[in-house]
């Protein structure tokens, strides 16, 4: 199946609203093995719609529009559709009893403009809007197997449109199923994953990969389509293992996960307790885990201690320490840990102290230089690490690397 995507509404062209419309529909299908091979956006302007329309028919087997059903004057879509085709416009009374229901939900009165959101090409079939008041509706070219699928402009309503009703149809229609998975890579660069799977990359006809740079992270994704039932699985779950195989140990996830949820759900799932102190990273550590649902059933405390007072006060680490090696020093950090552990009784604790810069480094002691460590059963870890990049990119770049060497330390015990 061929698509094309026609985003309708002058503020899309005014840099106004970003059109996530396109960029959602284009991922959800090409998910269902249905290529999208247009993209087009348009103002609010009939004559402009109407040729978009028309070129998008000629190439396409389904054309998607989405925007222009609000009540305005400027809210044309169906109109142009209905002249496109040929065809007249009705009233839908099951949609005008739904949309003044609307209304009434909100203790207010209909105002006439919405009665055109009633309005369709004649012989659309309707698809309620449980989220706004402008029903979708899908409309067949006479004569043809071409399909226009006209969706509100709203995200939260086209997507609720897409789920409820779109979805199942193009599923049935589109016989070449496929299937996919997203392996999460940390700890590694985009090339450097490329690198390892070089020949698997440039072979590739089926399943299919393709890398993605995230944020600190590598999505990889791997797609089979066109197989028979059952074989599209299959054959993603080998080439699967075959990435594993080499690069298995910086895979935390064959769902596409970000490595902080993948590490709450092993802590919640083993029930142990985790704790933090920070120093350079200010909190942005245990945060990583706070800002996901479900934390509070694992997260004891985290502290940051950024002044050597605060280190010696909150956690204990001695003053001849501090003095001796310093506060970015293996034996500060191991101090931190153990004294966190002590202090909550947690199962694992976690601390943090680097020089993040841009200021504050030495020759000894450099911007970018961070220890990490970590008390998991009784053992306590550290790690010397060195950051390039300004102060928000260590600080960034110390949590990943802290979250891979906790989801390692995870790991290895539970292997
Ligand atoms: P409309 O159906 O044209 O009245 O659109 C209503 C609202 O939906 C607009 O004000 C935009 O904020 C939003 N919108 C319309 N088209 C898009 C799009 N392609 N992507 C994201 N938001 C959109
Ligand atoms: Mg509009």
């Amino acid at each position: 199946m061929k698509v094309g995507i026609l985003a309708i509404g002058t503020e899309l062209l005014m840099g106004q609203t970003v059109n996530t419309n396109a960029s959602y529909l284009s991922r959800e299908l090409s998910e269902m093995g249905i290529s999208v091979f247009y993209h087009y956006t348009v103002g609010d302007n009939p004559g402009r719609i109407q040729l978009h329309l028309n070129a998008l028919l000629e190439q396409c087997d389904t054309v998607f529009t989405t925007g222009g059903l609000g009540p305005t004057l400027d809210d044309i879509t169906k109109e142009i559709v209905a002249d496109t085709l040929g065809l007249g416009m009705v009233m839908d009374q099951h949609s005008l009893d739904r949309i003044k229901e609307r209304f009434g939900m909100f203790n207010k009165i209909m105002p006439e403009s919405n009665i055109r959101q009633a309005y369709f090409p004649e012989g659309a079939t309707i698809l309620d809007n449980d989220c706004g008041t402008a029903p979708a509706c899908i409309v067949s070219v006479k004569d043809s197997d071409k399909n226009i699928v006209i969706l509100p402009g709203p995200p939260k309503e086209m997507k609720h449109i897409f789920e409820k009703y779109i979805r199942s149809l193009l599923l049935e229609k589109n016989q070449h199923a496929m299937h996919s998975k997203y392996l999460s890579i940390y700890d590694l660069g985009e090339s450097t994953v490329e690198d390892a799977l070089l020949d698997l990359v440039t072979s590739q006809t089926n399943p299919t990969i393709a890398t993605y740079a995230g944020d600190g992270k590598v999505l990889l994704r791997i797609t089979s389509s066109g197989l028979e039932k059952g074989m599209n699985e299959l054959a993603v779950d080998e080439m699967v293992e075959t990435v594993k195989s080499r690069i298995g140990s910086h895979v935390v996830s064959d769902n596409g996960d970000d490595i902080d949820k993948v590490i709450l759900k092993m802590l919640i799932h083993q029930k142990l307790r985790i704790a933090f102190v920070e120093s350079c990273t200010g909190g942005l550590l245990s945060y990583s885990l706070i800002k996901n649902p479900g934390s509070s059933e694992v997260i004891d405390s985290s502290l940051v201690t950024y002044s050597n007072e605060a280190k010696i006060r909150e956690v204990g680490v001695k003053s001849e320490t501090l003095q001796t090696y310093g506060a970015v020093s293996h034996q500060t950090c191991h101090e931190m840990v153990s004294g966190l552990a002590a202090k909550t009784g947690v199962d694992i604790a976690v601390s943090i102290t680097g020089v993040a810069g841009p200021t504050g480094g030495t020759r000894e002691k450099p911007v970018g230089l961070v220890y990490i460590g970590i008390f998991y059963k009784g053992e306590i870890l550290t790690f010397e690490n060195h950051f390039t990049g300004d102060r928000e990119t260590v600080q960034r770049r110390t949590v990943l690397k802290a979250l891979k060497l906790l989801y390692d330390r995870l790991t290895s015990q539970t292997n």
